[in-house]
């Protein structure tokens, strides 16, 4: 008989896992509180490495290698099967203000990660030519509908309630609607939120952590790659509209926006592509990142009840983690019988 999973939250993370789920057979439910793919992995700049990799743990490393390749096929199976092109670009990034260039060269020699030492304005840079970015908004758009088109059940403006049980099993899920959900196997992928969702409000292991982006419009001036200088970066999507970003702030549960931060994102996006300076901001917005010690996600069974999956904490780098989390949660189901 066909297993049913119910995964809650359709951001990156649960999209990715229903799209590996289904194509094991699984009959697959998608709840989200909100409409899917407008959370996180909307507000995101779909760029899909880490920023300076060289400072991370393999553990977050291993997790984002090949996601590039990934999604480079999985936007061809959209665009035909969609119409919408999530706008995958082999941008590559350039890397002001290394710390340890040697370090970081030899890094990237030691892990199979092309890099090369160029020279910008006579200032010595890193670039890294197969650094990929995705428009991720339309990422989200098209593997909702790609995923509904693979008859996916999509609940969505369901929130589900902190999952409880008495036993090492959960029996169904509630949502404060009223509605109550039975599945073989849960997955919980909700972002920010997923601390609630584990009902583990009191010691929450996972933490908004917001950050805002600032949006310039269509500009004629090509920008060749994703440019990076001190925890802030430039990317241009294929339409000439340059994104800015981003702030990382502790401020719990709000994604208001604010004129500090467009102040200074305004600032470092005009030092670095001065010809900005002759267009307006025409819009800014904030995400909720799923904060976590190190961005190292937890992608493991529940410790208590045998039947839930986390997929969660993926913190800066969920969409490009999103693939290899979702097959391992996949795996670790399978497994499950
Ligand atoms: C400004 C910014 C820039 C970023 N740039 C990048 C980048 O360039 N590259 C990169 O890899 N990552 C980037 N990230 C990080 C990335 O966006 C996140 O790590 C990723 O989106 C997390 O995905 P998620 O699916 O876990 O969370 P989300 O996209 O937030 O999805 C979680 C979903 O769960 C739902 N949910 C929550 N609680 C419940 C409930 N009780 N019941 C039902 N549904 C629920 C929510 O509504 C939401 O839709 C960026 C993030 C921000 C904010």
């Amino acid at each position: 008989m066909t297993k049913k999973v119910a995964v809650i939250g359709g951001g990156i993370v649960g999209c990715i896992t229903s799209f590996f789920l289904i194509e094991k057979g699984y009959e697959v439910t998608l709840l989200d509180q909100n409409a899917v793919g407008q959370e996180a992995s909307w507000a995101g700049a779909g760029i899909l490495s880490p920023l300076l990799p060289w400072n991370y743990q393999d553990t977050v490393n291993n997790l984002c290698f090949g996601s590039a390749d990934f999604y480079h096929q999985l936007s061809e199976i959209l665009k035909k099967d969609t119409g919408i092109d999530p706008e995958w670009i082999e941008s590559g990034m350039l890397i002001y203000d290394v710390n340890d260039n040697d370090y970081a060269i030899s890094w990237c020699q030691k892990n199979h990660i092309e890099i090369q030492q160029v020279q910008v304005d006579r200032t010595s840079c890193l670039f890294l030519p197969l650094v990929a970015q995705i428009r991720n908004p339309r990422l989200l758009k098209a593997l909702k509908t790609y995923l509904i088109k693979n008859n996916i059940v999509m609940m969505e403006h369901q929130k589900v309630s902190p999952i409880v049980d008495s036993n090492d099993f959960i029996h169904c899920l509630r949502t404060e609607s009223g509605l109550n959900l039975e599945a073989d196997y849960y997955v919980v992928a909700s972002g920010a939120w997923s601390s609630y969702v584990l009902n583990e409000i009191d010691m929450p292991k996972i933490k908004p952590i917001r950050g805002q982006l600032i949006q310039y419009p269509s500009i004629k001036e090509k920008l060749p790659y994703i440019i990076y200088k001190d925890d802030f970066y430039l990317v241009q999507r294929q339409d000439g509209l340059i994104l800015a970003g981003s702030t990382k702030e502790d401020v719990g549960f709000d994604k208001g926006i604010t004129e500090e931060a467009r102040h200074s994102l305004q600032q470092k996006a005009e030092s670095l592509m001065p010809v900005l300076k002759n267009y307006n901001i025409e819009n800014q917005w904030s995400g909720l990142r799923p904060g976590s010690e190190g961005n190292v996600p937890m992608i493991e069974k529940h410790h208590k009840y045998n039947n839930v999956y986390l997929n969660v904490g993926h913190y800066r780098y969920g969409l490009t983690m999103a693939p290899k989390a979702a097959r391992i949660i996949c795996d670790l189901i399978t497994l499950n019988g």
